[in-house]
C-alpha cells in the first residue's frame, strides 16, 4: 500500500530544506508578491506565479486547503527596487499620456489573462494596493509609535538600526552594498533606511497621492506587502513567495517592518520560499532588440501558453532556467507530445472525467483510487506512480521528476487506458497542464473549423507515403501541409492532433 512522503520545503530563512508543518493544520496560509501594473508581465515574472502556483497545488495535493494572497502593485514601486527613483505607475502614465489609474487597469487585466493562459489558479484574495492606504497609515503609525521610523523632508523613514538582525535574510553584512541599499537621501541615519511614506515634493502634484501624518504622498513599496499579508493571513502566516531578486532588499524590509510592528524578532511568514531567475543568454526576451519578453510575445509566435508553464516545469524552481527559442520549441515539442500520448494511452472519458471535475486532488483524493473503483478497476501498480509522484512533489517540489512518472506512467503496460486516465486526472491537478482538456483537442482559443476526419487523415497520410515513396517530395509535403493545417502534426512518424491555434489580437 501506498506511503506517503512528508512534505520537505526549503526556506530561504534558513537556507535549509526541511519538513513542513502549517500553523494551522488545515489551513495553509500563504502570501505572494504581486506584479507592479506598469507594463506587460515579463516572462520572468511569470516563472514567480508558476512557481507559486505549484506550491499551491502541491499543497492540495498533500491534503491542505490554502488561503492565498496576491496583491497588485499600482503605486509605490519605485523605478529602482532599491526605493529610489521615480514611481513606476507615473513614469509610465506619463510615457503612454494617460491616468496612473488607467494603465494600472489595463495590465492589472492583462495579468490577469496571462495567469489564466498559464492555469493557475485564482488566488483567495487579489489585494490592491492602492485599496489600502489606510490599513497602511495606521501601520506606519504603529512603527513610529514603537520608535522604529523618523520623519526627514522626504517623509517617513525606517529605522533599519532598531530590529535585530535586519537583513537576516539576505545573509550579507548590514553595511555589506547587497543588502537595502538605497540612494542617499538626506537625513537619513543608516544608509540602508528605507522609506515608508514618502513624502510628494513641496511643488509637485502627483496623480497617486494621499494625505498623511506626514504630508500628502504614498507608501512604501515594501510597506505594502506587510500591511497586506498581515491584514489577510495575520501576524504570524505559513509561506511568503516571491523571486530571488525579492531576497536582498523587498523581503528583508518587509521582514524588518513585521518585526518593528509587532515588537518581536517574528519574521511574520514562517517559511521564506523564492524561485530563481529565468536567464537570457540569447538576448531574445530583450524588448528593445524586438524579443519576446511576454506571454503574449510567445502566443503571436504560435507557442501555447502551456508549454512555457511546462518549460517552467520541467526545471527545479530554485535552479536557473535558460530562456531561449529553442528551449521553448522544445517544450511546445513536449507538449504536443504529451497531448499526442494522452489521447491514444489515456483518451477522454466521461465518467472519470466528471469524477475528477468534482474532486479537491489532494494526496488523499488520489488515493481514493483505489478505494473507489467505481469507475474503473485499478491493478497495483497504479500505487508505485503515486508514491513516485507523491515522492517527486514532496521533494521541495520536485516537478521535472514527477513529469517523469507522468511519462512512465502513460507509458506502463501494465495499466489500461481508464486507468491510466484517472491518474492522469490526479496527477495533472498537481502540475496544471490542463492535460484533460487539452488532449480532447477542443482548446481552440479561437476555434479553427479545418479540421479533418480520421478517413480523410489515414488518406492523405497515405498520399505522403506514397508521394514520398515515388521521391516526389512536392506533394508529400503538400500532403503534409494540408493534416498541418486541421492541426495534425506528423511527429516522430506518428500523428498528433494539435489543434490550436493561437489567438490573434484584432
Ligand atoms: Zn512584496
Amino acid at each position: 500500500m501506498s506511503t506517503a512522503k512528508p512534505l520537505t520545503l526549503y526556506n530561504s530563512l534558513t537556507r535549509e530544506a526541511a519538513p513542513f508543518r502549517p500553523i494551522d493544520p488545515d489551513m495553509v496560509r500563504l502570501y505572494s508578491c504581486g506584479p507592479t501594473v506598469y507594463s506587460a508581465a515579463h516572462l520572468g515574472n511569470l516563472r514567480a506565479y508558476v512557481f507559486t502556483d505549484t506550491l499551491r497545488r502541491t499543497l492540495n495535493w498533500k491534503g491542505y486547503a490554502t488561503t492565498h494572497v496576491v496583491n497588485i502593485t499600482d503605486v509605490g514601486h519605485l523605478t529602482s527596487d532599491a526605493d529610489a527613483g521615480d514611481d513606476k505607475m507615473e513614469l509610465a502614465a506619463q510615457a503612454a499620456g494617460e491616468t496612473a489609474w488607467e494603465v494600472a487597469a489595463r495590465y492589472t487585466a492583462l495579468f490577469k489573462a496571462d495567469l489564466k493562459a498559464l492555469n493557475v489558479l485564482d488566488p483567495s484574495i487579489w489585494s490592491v494596493a492602492t485599496h489600502h492606504i489606510q490599513d497602511m497609515i495606521a501601520f506606519a503609525r504603529a512603527i513610529e509609535k514603537h520608535g522604529a521610523a523618523y520623519e526627514i523632508a522626504g517623509g517617513l523613514y525606517f529605522d533599519t538600526s532598531k530590529v535585530p538582525d535586519y537583513g537576516f535574510l539576505a545573509r550579507a553584512a548590514p553595511e555589506g552594498p547587497e543588502v537595502g541599499r538605497i540612494g542617499e537621501v538626506q537625513g537619513k541615519r543608516q544608509p540602508h533606511d528605507f522609506a515608508i511614506w514618502r513624502r510628494s515634493p513641496p511643488d509637485e502634484r502627483r496623480q497617486m497621492e494621499w494625505q498623511s501624518p506626514w504630508g500628502p504622498g504614498a507608501p512604501g513599496w515594501h510597506l505594502e506587502c506587510s500591511v497586506m499579508s498581515m491584514k489577510y493571513l495575520g501576524r504570524r502566516f505559513d509561506i511568503h513567495t516571491g523571486g530571488i531578486d525579492h531576497r536582498e532588499i523587498h523581503h528583508v524590509n518587509e521582514i524588518a517592518q513585521n518585526q518593528a510592528f509587532t515588537c518581536s524578532a517574528d519574521t511574520g511568514a514562517n517559511w521564506w520560499m523564492h524561485n530563481n531567475f529565468l536567464v537570457d543568454r540569447t538576448g531574445k526576451m530583450s524588448k528593445s532588440k524586438g524579443g519576446v519578453a511576454t506571454l503574449g510575445a510567445l502566443v503571436a509566435r504560435g507557442v501555447h501558453p502551456l508549454a512555457y508553464r511546462l518549460l517552467c516545469l520541467s526545471a527545479h524552481y530554485r535552479s536557473e532556467l535558460e530562456f531561449s527559442l529553442d528551449a521553448v520549441s522544445a517544450a511546445l515539442t513536449r507538449l504536443k507530445r504529451l497531448v499526442g500520448t494522452v489521447a491514444k494511452a489515456a483518451p477522454a472519458d466521461a465518467a472519470i472525467d466528471g469524477w475528477a471535475a468534482e474532486q479537491r486532488f489532494s494526496r488523499g483524493a488520489a488515493l481514493d483510487v483505489f478505494r473507489d473503483q467505481s469507475e474503473c478497476e485499478l491493478p497495483p501498480a497504479a500505487a508505485d506512480h503515486v508514491d513516485r509522484f507523491d515522492a517527486a512533489l514532496a521533494d521541495d517540489l520536485n516537478t521535472p521528476v514527477a513529469l517523469t512518472v507522468l511519462d512512465a506512467m502513460l507509458a506502463d503496460r501494465r495499466l489500461d487506458a481508464r486507468a491510466k486516465r484517472r491518474l492522469l486526472a490526479s496527477f495533472d491537478a498537481a502540475l496544471g497542464l490542463d492535460l484533460l482538456r487539452t488532449a480532447r483537442a477542443d482548446l481552440s482559443l479561437r476555434p479553427e473549423t479545418a479540421s479533418l476526419d480520421a478517413g480523410a487523415v489515414e488518406a492523405l497520410l497515405g498520399n505522403r507515403q506514397a508521394a514520398r515513396a515515388a521521391k516526389d517530395f512536392a506533394a508529400a509535403d503538400a500532403a503534409r501541409d494540408r493534416l498541418g493545417a486541421a492541426g495534425v502534426e506528423i511527429m516522430d512518424g506518428d500523428t498528433v492532433r494539435w489543434e490550436w491555434r493561437p489567438a490573434l489580437t484584432d
